[in-house]
């Protein structure tokens, strides 16, 4: 059976207030039932989590972190643990996105909140991603080390889904974000890192998304010729409409 295509919006910190998050998902839930073949998740803000899963709870849309602790629960003040977020709703959390790397978060900080996520029977979604593209191809060796050190070992069920989001190509427009035909090597070759690292037969099976400046403009091209499984959104996906005509053209 065909995989279903997977649309991930990622509020990052765009949504301040409930009103806003309220409205926002009240919009997506009306509209998901009439786009059949496509999954929505969206990650709002930890504080706006628990109100957007109460409204989206019996849709098909789910919800999930953008980020969470390494660590279980205890004296961590300020974090925010797998455990909890499962108990207010979320269903999945993003891990290792650039924007907390940047933060100071290292791969083996990302392997350990990948594995606090999975404990917690949340879907992890490993985000990776070079800072730029170089002439000698080392950037497929950083984008293969992420990898590698976040799945090692891992177990051939464990729910984990890759995006892969270019530093480069995150936070601009469609014009700038990735062209699909190199897309589409990188696809080949996270499919392969995956395929070596973890059973061959888990490998083939994780979705595999792209994000950075992912826009309606662009989405057909690069689903159909980047061989991906869907995408991760960032700044098209906190309005309703711009990311209900990405997800319609992923049907
Ligand atoms: C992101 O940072 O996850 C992202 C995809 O952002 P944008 O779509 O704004 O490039």
């Amino acid at each position: 059976m065909a995989r279903k295509r997977l649309v991930v919006g990622n509020w990052k910190s765009y949504i301040e207030s409930p009103s806003e998050a309220h409205a926002l998902a009240l919009a997506l839930r009306r509209k998901a039932r009439a786009l059949p073949g496509v999954e929505v998740w969206l990650a709002p803000p930890y504080p706006l989590l628990p109100a957007v899963a109460e409204v989206l709870e019996s849709s098909p849309i789910k919800v999930g972190a953008q980020a969470l602790s390494a660590s279980p629960g205890g004296k961590h003040t300020g974090e925010v643990s797998a455990n909890m977020l499962k108990q207010v709703g979320a269903q999945f959390a993003l891990v290792g996105h650039s924007e907390r790397r940047a933060q100071g978060e290292g791969d083996e900080q990302v392997r350990a909140q990948l594995l606090q996520a999975l404990q917690a029977k949340l879907t992890a979604v490993l985000c990776v991603g070079e800072h730029e593209r170089l002439q000698d191809g080392s950037h497929f060796s950083f984008i293969e080390r992420q990898l590698v050190v976040a799945l090692d070992a891992l177990p051939p069920k464990a729910k984990v889904i890759v995006a892969y989001e270019p530093v480069w190509a995150i936070g601009k427009s469609a014009e700038e974000a990735m062209q699909p035909q190199d897309l589409e090597q990188m696809a080949i070759f996270i499919r392969k890192t995956l395929v070596e690292t973890l059973d061959r037969s888990a490998g083939l099976k994780i979705p595999i998304l792209y994000g950075g400046s992912v826009e309606s403009a662009n989405t057909h091209a690069l689903l159909i010729g980047g061989g991906v499984n869907g995408f991760l959104v960032g700044h098209a996906s906190v309005e309703a409409e711009p990311f209900l005509e990405i997800i319609k053209a992923c049907k």
